[in-house]
């Protein structure tokens, strides 16, 4: 069997049998990598510490035919205090929840682990600022392959100006002038401008920057209806988020069946 090593974050971390756990790992150099971490689960482990959940580690692992074996992961950064507040937990529990499921294995992709690891940073130092988690979503459906057309209308291809409508199923905004469907949204002029500008700017820059309540819920309502179309459902962790956090925002599944 092959070692390998490389950065990884952990993503899910599930217990397996009595003393191992299951990993899913996401890699700077080889994307999403699933893994078991043998005896992890055990009080004296050396892994113990460092599969944590959302623990930045330099990994190193065997190669499997169907799981890769973790035989070392030595703490870059352990984001303990993640782990120490629920509202920032339900966050970074949302935002590993898309990077599994905007990722296929082994499909490397090192935006997405660089956006990872500043989003995971930002709230372990305590940045609960409503522009990180919409700065996190666009990115993460820009470095995939996903983003909605934000600077022209979906429909008509002209450059949409002032106040728009935005349509899940269509994935993007569209113009005054073309036909709305159900299920459209509006999204208000200065709404849009903040979102070409979160997705402009430097991540870093981006996720400290103030969106008031109302962009906050109409770019989050955009989204969650978007992105649920994409996955083909809503995200698990929405609930336990607008349960634990003041990122309340609506969600109607109704709207995703219309069509
Ligand atoms: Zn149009």
């Amino acid at each position: 069997m092959a070692l390998y090593r490389t950065e990884a974050i952990v993503l899910r971390s599930q217990d397996y049998s009595e003393a191992d756990k299951i990993l899913t790992l996401y890699t700077k150099q080889f994307g999403k990598v699933r893994g078991i971490a043998r005896g992890a689960r055990r009080p004296r482990s050396r892994l113990l510490g460092s599969t944590q959940l959302f623990s930045h580690v330099n990994a190193g692992l065997f190669q499997g035919k169907g799981l890769d074996s973790l035989s070392q992961a030595d703490i870059i950064n352990s984001h303990r205090r993640i782990r120490e507040d629920l509202g920032v937990l339900a966050r970074a529990t949302y935002v590993g929840e898309l990077t599994d499921l905007f990722t296929e294995e082994r499909d490397a992709n090192e935006q997405v682990f660089d956006l990872l690891l500043v989003t995971l940073s930002a709230l372990d130092g305590g940045n609960l600022k409503p522009a990180l988690l919409r700065c996190f979503e666009i990115r993460l459906m820009q470095a995939t392959g996903f983003a909605p057309r934000i600077d022209r209308c979906v429909e008509c291809g002209l450059t949409v100006e002032g106040h728009a409508r935005f349509s899940p199923s269509r994935g993007g905004v569209v113009c005054k002038r073309c036909r709305a469907e159900p299920g459209d949204l509006l999204i208000s002029a200065p709404t849009l401008a903040a979102l070409r500008g979160l997705s402009g700017m430097d991540a870093g820059r981006a996720m400290n920057a103030g969106i008031s309540r109302e962009m906050n819920q109409e770019l989050k309502q955009a989204f969650s209806l978007y992105i649920s179309r994409i996955i083909d459902r809503v995200p698990n962790s929405l609930s336990f988020l607008d349960l634990v956090s003041d990122e309340r925002g609506q969600i109607n599944i109704g709207d995703l069946r219309e069509d």
